[in-house]
């Protein structure tokens, strides 16, 4: 159906939709006749409703790393469920598995030491509780004007009222009055896109730290209180860091007292090839958003975890208060901790680092042999992430008319030969669960292959 034709239309023409308002979907794509109807998963496939298998190259939305039907993480919910399928964590009442949990992330989170975490829902709630945090902070510091957030071009954050904002993708902000004017976005770390003629990395890189700085002495270092970023870009186009980004950008934020924030909801637990995004880049944050690979994508948590400096304050702040006045009803929820308890039992038994880089290799390598290709610009990615730009020319300024709809084609040829990619307009995206297999990986290359004959 034509994108200009009103639902109306669409139904006087006996298109019939589904009944959700359904997220990131555009109208007149629910008033196709075919939406993909997702029934079942196994390892690192899942099935349509007509029984079509599909290679699920994005791991669910960035998620299942323990890919579709890990017996340990039905068991552990099963279990939980059985037992205590409900109780929260508010006014110091709380669950053993959440306790567990927190104890178990701390542990975990290696690039620095971590003071506590606090459970969300979700990745966007972990970075609203970020902003909350922040501010709360450096009200209990006595600096209220200490209160923006620096965030990235192309960066996605999540999609509520604050990560929206933090988010520097244009459609997050487009006709919903965002972004809200405490967020200010700072420069992409693209070099391929980005750089100035002869320009190295390390140079870009440079650039870029200083354009922040200068972004934070126009607006006043006293008003600036946390940087976010995500160690490698996700949803903005699969985008790693040039090298030394992130030692100028941390060496910068750290000169004026500004908090570093690091969203690790794509990059935790071995997507990069180590346990952490923060590891790989020797970022050393003041606090950390994790959510997705979390619990697998099995049950929704997210989680943020707080340096011990920031702990302590808010600690303080609190009992002056009477109460840390921030939570939500499934903060801490058992079941879901339960599971990601064991999802995270799992990764260390299996060695899941390890199992990314010995897989790593080939699936970059593999798909990275295509980037000869007369459509494609660049081809780039790190451990089992990585995105494609298609582009005329092989320059990033001479991007394909949008109507042409090269990425769409793309994705619809792989969703033919049974392989699901994300599509993001002429950016192609692909995450696959850690337990993908080497011939699986053989496949997904020669399907990506197959794909890109047919489109070019
Ligand atoms: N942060 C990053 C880096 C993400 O990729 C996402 C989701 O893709 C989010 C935050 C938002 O997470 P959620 O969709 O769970 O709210």
């Amino acid at each position: 159906p034509k994108v200009d034709l009103t639902a109306q239309e669409l139904a006087d023409k006996g298109f019939k939709g589904h009944d959700m308002l359904a997220p990131f979907t555009a109208g007149w794509q629910t008033t196709d006749l075919h939406p993909l109807v997702i029934e079942r998963s196994e390892g690192s496939y899942v099935y349509d409703t007509n029984g079509r298998k599909y290679l699920d190259s994005l791991a669910g939305l960035w998620c299942t790393a323990l890919g579709g039907n890990e017996p340990r993480l039905v068991e552990a919910a099963h279990k939980q469920l059985s037992v205590l399928p409900f109780y929260h964590s508010f006014w110091n009442r709380t669950t053993k598995p959440s306790l567990d949990l927190a104890k178990e992330l701390l542990e975990m989170f290696t690039a620095r030491k971590m003071g506590k975490a606090f459970f969300t829902n979700s990745g966007s709630e972990a970075n609203d509780t970020q902003v909350k945090l922040v501010w709360y902070y450096n009200n209990a510091l006595g600096r209220p004007n200490k209160k923006k957030f620096i965030a990235r071009s192309k960066s996605y954050h999540g999609s509520t009222l604050i990560a929206a904002s933090l988010s520097g993708l244009p459609a997050l902000h487009q006709k919903f009055d965002l972004p809200v004017p405490f967020v200010l976005h700072t420069d992409c770390p693209h070099y391929w896109r980005f750089h100035l003629p002869g320009e190295t990395e390390e140079e870009f890189a440079t650039r870029l730290a200083d354009n922040l700085e200068k972004l934070i002495l126009k607006e006043g270092p006293e008003t600036i209180a946390a940087f976010i970023a995500e160690p490698v870009m996700g949803a903005g186009g699969v985008i790693p860091p040039p090298a030394t980004y992130f030692e100028k950008v941390q060496a910068v934020v750290k000169k004026y007292d500004i908090l570093f924030i690091a969203d690790e909801v794509i990059c935790a637990f071995g997507r990069l090839g180590t346990m952490f995004g923060c590891d790989k880049y020797g970022i050393k944050p003041d606090l950390v958003s994790i959510a997705k690979a979390l619990s697998s994508g099995y049950l929704p948590i997210g989680a943020v975890l707080v340096s011990p400096e920031i702990a302590e304050v808010i600690h303080a702040q609190s009992s002056k208060l009477g109460v840390f006045s921030h939570g939500f009803t499934y903060s801490g929820h058992p079941v879901s901790c339960a599971v990601a308890l064991e999802a995270l039992k799992i990764y260390k038994e299996r060695n899941i680092v390890e199992q990314v880089q010995k897989l790593s290799p080939r699936f970059q390598d593999g798909l990275k042999a295509f980037s000869d290709s007369p459509i494609i610009g660049e081809i780039r990615g790190t451990g089992l992430i990585i995105g494609t730009e298609f582009t005329d020319n092989k320059s990033p300024n001479d991007p394909f008319p949008p109507e042409w709809g090269v990425g769409a084609y793309f994705g619809a040829e792989c969703e033919k030969r049974g392989m699901l990619v994300r599509v993001a307009g002429d950016n192609i995206m692909m995450c696959p669960p850690f337990i993908i297999t080497p011939e699986e990986i053989e496949q997904l290359i020669s399907t990506y292959g197959e794909a890109l004959r047919a489109t070019e």
